[in-house]
């Protein structure tokens, strides 16, 4: 409940945790410096209760304490019921508040003047996880330190910016006004506050924070940052269009792009040492600071010393990872064969079902013309799925059935396998990257907001089969058309194709390799002990299909082959591949982050030494 005291707002039955800290140090490049990382746990005010105990209470005892662990035990939880959206947002805030008064006291600390925050702390809302962050900035500034109103809003937007990582509605976080009121009654009236100086700053152009009894916190997020960033410049030239475009028109300055990067110290550095040590012995060791330097390369892409020398490094990666998988997974396949791979979360955007379709049509393919001269292909997937993603989960077990008929088949398997690695994580991807030869960025044009993998695999010399979506259209300009296997529908095209009705009957209709896979799928090829288990998965395509698998079958399935015959021919493959290493270079996660500073933050760097 909030009360009034001596005019200032105070919650007076407020659950209390306590937030101890657990920093780790991230060493800079060369040990020049060291940042802190500090994460948060949730830890009870009070230890178990021993009067309690001794009563013989023991579970209620305990309760307290576990209730308060429970909000860091889980990052994320899944918030597909009640309890666990309202786990979630306590998680949130708990992070948030945590951060914000640590920030806080370390400004207080130094003895500045709390208008001068916005010098000393630039605050990057990474989504809309933290964006509660606004409303309780504000009411540290106000309640808690008694700055008027109108100020402490400006002096939190000084700090706090915002960065987009999704167009997809239901990834922009509403809460329910109900529960809001019920955790943080404050921050409700706050945001009411917020909302009204924002509408008086803007007469007759009101934009609200909340609509259908729900909080919108992307709104709430851009309306307290005073820079909005995407990830790529599609995605940011989207957010100005579509979900942003009210608030955009308002504040047309406030949109910035910063397109993705990843650091080429661990990407290439430190994943592909092979590769490294070619790249240095070409062109000196200035690339692992200043990655744009890989543009020196471009004078020996046409020397056939370095491009076979490019090719051994590709190959001994690839056996490399032939030998870690029979050892670690018992799996044996063909170094020699084309690695294609599409290794990232599991969603029904990302298409993972596009690509296992298309696994099932060649498989077809094979079966029916085996002596067609096929190049032998692996296709390796791996990725995690949401916990309450059911529909994401199908698609897991799909592939997994799919490559257990398909590594069976005596007939096709010597040209087709089939791979799903459980347990995808940071170290599987240093594992596979620098020996994968296509890197799948299959996304619908317009979902995927920038992609990183997409820059890990150009960067390790693996060429795309994609489409115009997120970061792949700036890595296609650069690393050149003929260097990127594009296919399938721009954004414009996406939202055209989808107001026809029938559009994945239509596609089925004029593709029998596509309707030959969904058939075999349905009819349960794949899951003999349980015909209808894809019931649901093969519906949902041939039905809405909303993220237009259908319709991209066929370009995507012309993309493939495509890549098949320049892999053919290793001149002309590895010639592609060494253009996607030597012009991947802006792709540095140093160019964005000097980005931030200089568009963002208003910093500028310290001399190195
Ligand atoms: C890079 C990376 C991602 C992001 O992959 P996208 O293809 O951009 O979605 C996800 N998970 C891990 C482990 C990564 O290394």
């Amino acid at each position: 409940e909030v009360t009034q005291k001596s005019g200032r707002a105070v919650s007076t039955d407020a659950a209390s945790v306590i937030a101890p800290s657990f920093d780790t140090p991230i060493i800079g490049w060369k040990g020049r410096w060291a940042n802190t990382l500090r994460l948060w746990s949730a830890q009870p005010l009070h230890g178990f209760d021993l009067a309690r105990f001794n009563r013989g209470e023991y579970a209620a005892a305990a309760e307290p304490e576990a209730l308060a662990r429970t909000i860091s035990r889980v990052l994320y939880p899944d918030d597909t019921t009640g309890q666990g959206k309202e786990l979630r947002l306590k998680q949130e805030y708990f992070f948030t508040a945590a951060s914000l008064r640590d920030i806080l006291r370390r400004f207080e600390a130094e003895g500045g003047a709390l208008a001068d925050l916005p010098k000393k702390a630039a605050i990057q809302l990474n989504d809309t996880h933290p964006a509660i962050a606004g409303p309780e900035l504000v009411r540290l500034l106000h309640d808690e330190r008694g700055m008027a109103l109108d100020e402490a809003i400006a002096t939190a937007r000084g700090c706090l910016s915002y960065t987009n990582h999704t167009l997809m509605p239901e990834a922009l976080e509403r809460w329910s006004e109900d529960l809001m009121s019920q955790l943080l009654p404050r921050h409700m009236q706050l945001i009411e506050r917020i909302d009204e100086a924002h509408a008086a700053e803007m007469p007759g152009r009101r934009v609200t924070l909340r609509e259908n009894g729900e909080v919108k916190m992307g709104e709430i997020a851009f309306t307290m940052a005073h820079k909005v960033n995407g990830v790529s410049a599609l995605h940011t030239d989207l957010m100005k269009e579509t979900v942003f475009a009210d608030l955009h028109r308002l504040h047309p300055d406030r949109i910035v792009n910063e397109t993705n990067g990843v650091t080429p110290r661990r990407w290439l550095l430190s994943a592909n040492p092979r590769l490294s040590r070619l790249i240095t012995e070409t062109i000196g060791e200035g690339w692992v600071d200043d990655l744009e330097q890989l543009d020196r390369l471009e004078a020996s892409i046409s020397d056939p010393g370095f491009l076979d020398a490019y090719a051994k490094a590709k190959r001994e990666n690839k056996q490399d990872f032939a030998e870690w998988l029979a050892a670690e997974q018992g799996v044996r396949v063909d170094p020699e064969a084309l690695f294609d791979v599409q290794i990232k979360r599991i969603h029904e955007y990302k298409r993972q079902h596009l690509n296992i379709l298309e696994t099932v049509a060649l498989w077809r393919e094979i079966k029916a013309n085996p002596g067609a001269g096929w190049v032998p292909r692996v296709k390796i997937f791996a990725g995690k799925a949401a916990p309450g993603y059911v529909f994401a989960k199908e698609i897991i077990h799909l592939i997994n059935d799919v490559a257990e008929v398909l590594n069976a088949d005596p007939v096709t398997s010597p040209y087709l396998k089939v791979l799903f690695l459980p347990n995808y994580n940071v170290s599987l991807a240093e594992r596979l990257i620098p020996a994968a030869d296509l890197s799948e960025q299959i996304s619908t044009a317009g979902k995927e907001a920038s992609g990183t993998g997409n820059m890990k695999f150009a960067l390790n010399g693996a060429p795309t089969i994609g489409t115009l979506d997120g970061a792949n259209v700036e890595i296609r300009d650069r690393v050149g058309a003929r260097n990127f296997f594009l296919f399938g529908m721009t954004a414009q095209e996406v939202e055209a194709r989808r107001a026809v009705p029938d559009h994945a009957r239509q596609a089925i209709q004029a593709d029998p390799r596509l309707g030959g896979a969904l058939k075999a799928i349905s009819q349960g090829a794949f899951s003999p002990s349980d015909k209808h288990r894809y019931r649901g998965v093969v519906a949902n395509l041939t039905g809405q299909d909303y993220f237009l698998v259908c319709s991209d079958f066929t370009a995507y399935w012309d993309a493939q082959r495509r890549a098949e015959a320049a892999f053919a021919d290793p001149a002309v493959w590895h010639r592609g591949a060494a253009c996607n290493t030597a012009r991947a270079g802006w792709f540095s996660s140093d160019r964005t982050i000097r980005g931030y500073m200089t568009d963002i933050w208003g910093t500028v760097p310290l001399a190195a030494e």
